[in-house]
């Protein structure tokens, strides 16, 4: 696990050349190539949710991608129960236009620079949800989250939330409303990447009407955008930003991926509290509550009762000072037999034969 600030960038090794990269958040840190003198090849990459902080480090870092599997968290049906409707698309246009007006770049961009970085010409996109299983390395992984539905309450009322806070800043802003026209694109860009699955493409196929002209048919599109600097905008209302910005993360975390790889590692995710309580119950039914590495969910920061019911060697956070505040130290120190944070001890690399059990 590099040591990336409030952000996650961690990898499994499976022997002396190749690893499973999940995540990528390292905008500003230099990442460390821990345990070996040469660089590993990252053959599997793995985005566990639609957050900046776990991907904002793609394309700027020397990493070597030969790539056969990219798993991105696929995006349940959100059914609200006062309507019926499924809101999930409006949700994802939401989350996606947010993000483009404020950061004037999209996940795309960086998932798109993520396999083009790649040396290998085929490999496979993925988008997983709970119930999917993979192997790498000879171990077994499950994803144990999102599910392909989500009717969960708590969830979809945070869903809610975060699309009306979005609709309002819509409503004062319509350069905002004009940057859908991009959601929609991208939308239909993730879509057909996760459609690779069923067949081996080519990738120059797939970048041929990506990348490179993506901002400047965008520009064509919405110049008036692109005339103010990101921090400048005079329509900006920033109360209303700030309050859509934490409503959409946190309805975004509701959907990250977590995993087990059989009883060896726990990732779980950004989640909330809801999904923990969830996710714990399940594994306390099926057995599965010991693992050698938790990686803790929300940078070490959320916490549920029902994780008492877990026990591991290592508990791995990947935290930095923005959000240390929120640490939850006694809760992760009682259900591990060591408790690190990269906070405290840096970039943090397990060897096998230091699992202490
Ligand atoms: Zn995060
Ligand atoms: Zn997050």
């Amino acid at each position: 696990m590099n040591d990336v600030g409030s952000g996650l960038n961690c990898a499994i090794r499976r022997d002396s050349s190749f690893q499973f990269m999940i995540d990528m958040g390292a905008k500003d840190r230099k990442l460390v190539n821990l345990g070996n003198s040469k660089p590993y090849v990252t053959d599997t990459f793995m985005l566990s949710h639609y957050h900046h902080d776990h991907y904002n480090g793609i394309g700027k870092h020397k990493v070597k991608f030969a790539l056969k599997n990219v798993y991105l968290p696929k995006i349940p049906t959100l059914c609200d129960p006062a309507t019926n409707e499924d809101i999930s698309s409006k949700f994802v246009t939401s989350l996606l236009s947010f993000a483009f007006y404020l950061e004037r770049k999209t996940i795309i961009e960086y998932i798109l620079k993520l396999l083009y970085s790649s040396s290998t010409k085929k490999f496979k996109v993925k988008f997983v949800s709970k119930g999917d299983t993979f192997v790498y390395g000879e171990r077994g992984y499950e994803v144990i989250w999102p599910p392909k539905q989500i009717e969960e309450n708590d969830a979809i009322k945070d869903v809610r939330a975060a699309i009306d806070a979005y609709e309002k800043l819509a409503q004062e802003n319509p350069l905002l409303r004009q940057t859908e026209i991009i959601s929609i694109e991208i939308r239909n860009l993730l879509i057909r990447l996760g459609e690779i699955d069923q067949f081996q493409v080519e990738r120059e196929e797939l970048f041929e009407h990506a990348i490179y002209d993506i901002e400047h048919r965008w520009r064509r599109i919405i110049p008036e955008f692109y005339e103010f600097s990101k921090e400048e905008n005079p329509l900006d209302n920033k109360q209303l930003i700030k309050e859509t910005n934490d409503k959409l993360r946190k309805a975004a975390n509701h959907l990250s991926i977590a995993f087990r790889q059989e009883d060896n590692i726990l990732f779980l995710g950004d989640l909330e509290s809801k999904e923990l309580e969830i996710i714990c119950k399940e594994l306390d039914a099926n057995n599965q509550t010991h693992y050698d590495i938790l990686v803790a969910p929300h940078h070490g920061t959320h916490w549920d009762e029902k994780m008492k019911q877990l026990k591991c060697d290592y508990a791995l956070a990947s935290i930095g000072h923005s959000i240390v505040h929120n640490i939850k130290q006694e809760e992760l120190s009682s259900i591990s037999k060591c408790f690190l944070r990269t906070d405290c001890y840096g970039a943090i690399n397990i060897h096998k034969k230091n699992i202490l059990s």
